[in-house]
């Protein structure tokens, strides 16, 4: 590149020199990058080259539009000059530049929503720290890691040699800008480094840390040739768009590059999968499944999606309409041959074309995921710890893809000795009893509530697996369920147990003659216990527990009407059925208490204890404990007499 074609060629213009404050989050962000931050100090790199080739990027597109903006030179490219006698280290990039009024919003305040939700994301722990800066979007004030001077030279595309803007800060709460003069667009960043950051300048440490975190963005990055007087450029990364080139020419180690490059990840991918479709209709992806959650995967307005091209030119970042929501943790790159390449947002959310890729996207990610299930079970429990609370919302969200979902979900259960979900749904059916014909699952507040759970007693006993569950979103997604091969669904906190062919004659005719029996105590416990029950009944559930609360089968649960009551949704309050043990000394305690208000008592009792095993909130807590003091009191009273005789 010839010398007057570069940015820093520039002269300031006198009187038009300002002082802004940073914005105060910048402000709180600057001092963590200067205060907190030791390791992983490198990324700084990273992040200045991503924008150098952002900026490349949406020159690119704008000239789309406007041919005039590449007047002066046609390609993009992006120059790391390091000077160790001055200690400094320059990115330059022949880009999109920035006015004078576009650096002091962009490199003076931070655009995105959600600082606060960044800052208390932060452990301490410097590693995650350092990810979530450039996730975050605010890498180029990582600058200021390793540099105690910034100073950035711009000339916007289109806009007169002598409207360019020189800004410079010591990150000691303001900035300056002034108008300068500059031969060529684009825009060069320079560094002036610490006195522990001097490694930076040094040409062959850079070189290592391009190839190893730049090595695959689209354009060229070019340093001085080795030899101290050697005034020729020369490229040091590959700049090719890896997703265009045959799979069997791209390394695994390539693959790993190209995924750190997009994610802002330091860690491995999981797994990937690179496709061509050819035909009716032309794509290419590149699809990573990232090995950790990120900071915003459970905020509404947090970018999503795919980095979107056509045919190889870049659109935009962020394209949301290419998976759906309950994929949004992968990450990758869409090359389309058909979609026009002044494709909006707007047009992107009309166009059939991208239906029909979002389809095939969302059936390459399936296959991805139902591959790593089958192939490397210890990588897909920890994606499934990771992000399957996040593939459950496709239960509800994708009913046509339930075939291909379903065999992916993983549980916690009454036959897995700890908490961790790994049971997968053809594990329970080929654990099946001769006889069942039910998948039973519970939902509770935690799991070891829902393994403690009075529902499942029973089946506990008979040595009947039951699916343990404890997600917010559980109840929700369940619901949705119908069957797995043929085996129906079935919470067993709900309706009748439906033993179906597990039950034996002799189970009935028990079941029977108790229902005779207990008829007269049923009623006085419903009598007593009024409106906070729809019905009281003999329990086919329970084996160690006096009694239990059911809902019917489709009665919204107490953590669903919360739910909904705190968005603000009226829920109807279902009443539950209170089961009882007849066989349990409790119960048969009080079919013999013959004091009415004795038996009232000790049947509210009854229910509060039920709904606390169910993790269900006492609507009035005073009472219940009163109620239970009193009979304590009760049992205390003998011995206290007896203790106070002479
Ligand atoms: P992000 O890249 O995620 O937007 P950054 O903090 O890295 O966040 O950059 C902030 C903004 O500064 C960018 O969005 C861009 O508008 C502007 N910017 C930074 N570097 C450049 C550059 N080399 N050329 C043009 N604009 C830039
Ligand atoms: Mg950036």
């Amino acid at each position: 590149m010839p010398a007057n074609d570069t940015p820093e060629a520039s002269a300031a213009q006198a009187g038009d020199r300002q002082t802004h404050g940073f914005q105060a989050e910048v402000r709180e962000l600057l001092k963590l990058m200067i205060h907190s931050l030791y390791s992983h100090r490198e990324i700084f790199l990273r992040e200045l080259i991503s924008n150098a080739s952002d900026a490349c990027d949406r020159l690119r597109f704008a000239a789309i539009g406007d041919s005039a903006l590449y007047s002066d030179v046609s390609s993009n490219t992006i120059r790391i000059d390091a000077d160790a006698t001055a200690g400094t280290l320059t990115i330059t990039d022949n880009g999109i530049g920035m006015t004078r009024e576009e650096a002091i919003t962009n490199l003076g305040t931070i655009a995105r929503s959600g600082t606060a939700e960044f800052f208390r994301s932060l452990s301490g722990d410097e590693q995650k720290t350092s990810q979530l800066i450039g996730q975050f979007g605010v890498g180029f004030y990582s600058a200021f890691i390793v540099a105690d001077r910034v100073e950035v030279r711009s000339r916007k595309a289109g806009a007169p040699a002598a409207a360019a803007v020189r800004w410079e800060s010591g990150a000691d709460g303001d900035f300056t800008v002034e108008t300068v003069t500059q031969a060529a667009r684009g825009t060069a960043v320079t560094l002036h480094l610490k006195t522990d950051a001097h490694e930076f300048a040094d040409a062959m440490r850079v070189r290592g840390l391009i190839r190893r975190y730049s090595d695959h963005i689209g354009f060229p990055v070019r340093m001085r040739k080795e030899g101290e007087a050697s005034l020729e450029y020369e490229v040091v990364n590959q700049a090719k768009a890896l997703w265009t080139l045959p799979r069997t020419e791209i390394s695994d180690e390539e693959y790993r590059q190209f995924y750190q490059y997009l994610a802002h990840d330091f860690t491995d991918p999981l797994a990937w999968s690179h496709n061509k479709v050819e035909g009716k209709r032309e794509y290419t992806s590149l699809l990573y499944l990232p090995a950790r959650a990120p900071f915003d995967l459970w905020q509404r307005d947090a970018a999503r999606g795919l980095k979107l091209y056509v045919r190889r030119v870049f659109i935009m970042d962020d394209a949301e309409q290419f998976l759906p929501l309950y994929l949004r943790f992968v990450k990758g790159v869409v090359d389309s041959s058909d979609l026009p390449l002044n494709v909006s947002r707007e047009i992107l959310q009309q166009e059939p074309e991208v239906e029909a890729i979002r389809g095939g996207l969302t059936r390459r990610v399936l296959e991805l995921l139902a591959r790593l299930a089958k192939d490397e079970p210890e990588k897909y429990a920890s994606f499934w710890k990771e992000f399957g609370a996040v593939l459950k919302e496709g239960i509800a969200q994708d009913h046509a893809n339930h075939g291909a979902l379903l065999p992916l979900l993983r549980f916690a259960s009454t036959h897995a000795a700890d908490n961790a979900p790994q049971v997968s749904l053809a594990d329970y059916v080929a654990r099946m009893k001769t006889g069942q014909d039910r998948i039973y699952y519970v939902i509770a507040e935690s799991l070891e509530a829902a393994r403690g759970s009075p529902a499942i007693e029973r089946l506990k006993e008979r040595g009947l697996e039951v699916l343990l569950l404890a997600e917010r979103i559980d109840e929700w997604v369940m619901g949705q369920l119908e069957t797995f091969e043929g085996k129906r669904f079935k919470d067993a906190a709900r309706g009748d147990l439906e033993l179906g062919g597990l039950a034996s004659a002799a189970d009935r005719q028990q079941h029977e003659a108790q229902l005779k029996e207990s008829k007269g105590l049923l009623k006085r416990i419903k009598d007593s216990l009024g409106e906070r029950v729809t019905e009281v009944r003999v329990s086919e559930r329970l084996q160690e527990s006096p009694a239990c609360l059911v809902l019917g089968e489709h009665d919204l649960s107490e953590q669903m009407q919360r739910i909904l009551a705190a968005a603000g949704q009226k829920a109807p309050a279902g009443r539950p059925l209170l089961e009882v043990n007849v066989g349990h000394p409790l119960v048969k305690y009080l079919d013999g208490v013959a004091d009415a208000g004795q038996f009232s008592e000790l049947a509210q009792l009854l229910f509060d204890q039920a709904a606390l095993a169910e993790g269900v909130s006492l609507s009035n807590p005073p009472e219940y404990v009163q109620r239970l003091n009193r009979l304590l009191v009760r049992l205390a009273a003998p011995v206290d007499s007896t203790t106070a005789a002479p």
